[in-house]
């Protein structure tokens, strides 16, 4: 399912423009257009199947397992898995989530600081 009203949606389904940094069948991975370190990339569902982790139900466990996975690969063709990355999901407002279509950050390149 498309959301026309959600821009990943829209980036997905290539409304607006977007660097693929990664393509399958259900994922997609880009460049955070204002990114918090050298590398920082997303990694989404093609599909608006849950807008955050709150709202994923056990059938979208698969998903999620290949979400990390990706992020691990995509770490290592990188160049940023020896030296260390973070991996974050914003949930919700409290945890400063912005766009409501599951996405995982991939972050690296430099030291990161504490979290918040
Ligand atoms: P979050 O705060 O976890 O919801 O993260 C949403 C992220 O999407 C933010 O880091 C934004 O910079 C990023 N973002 C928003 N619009 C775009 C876009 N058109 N292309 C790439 N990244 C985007
Ligand atoms: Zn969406």
């Amino acid at each position: 399912m498309r959301n026309q009203d959600c821009i990943f949606c829209r980036l997905a389904s290539g409304q607006l423009p977007m660097t693929k940094i990664y393509e399958d069948d259900e994922l997609l991975a880009f460049p955070d257009i204002h990114p918090k370190a050298p590398t920082h990339i997303l990694i989404i569902p093609k599909d608006h199947v849950v807008t955050s982790i709150a709202a994923m139900s056990e059938a979208n466990q698969r998903l999620l397992g290949q979400m990390l996975w990706r992020a691990k690969l995509l770490a290592e063709g990188q160049g940023i898995a020896e030296a260390g990355y973070r991996l974050v999901f914003n949930v919700r407002r409290h945890g400063g989530q912005e766009v409501d279509h599951l996405h995982l950050h991939l972050l690296g390149g430099r030291r990161l600081g504490p979290m918040a």
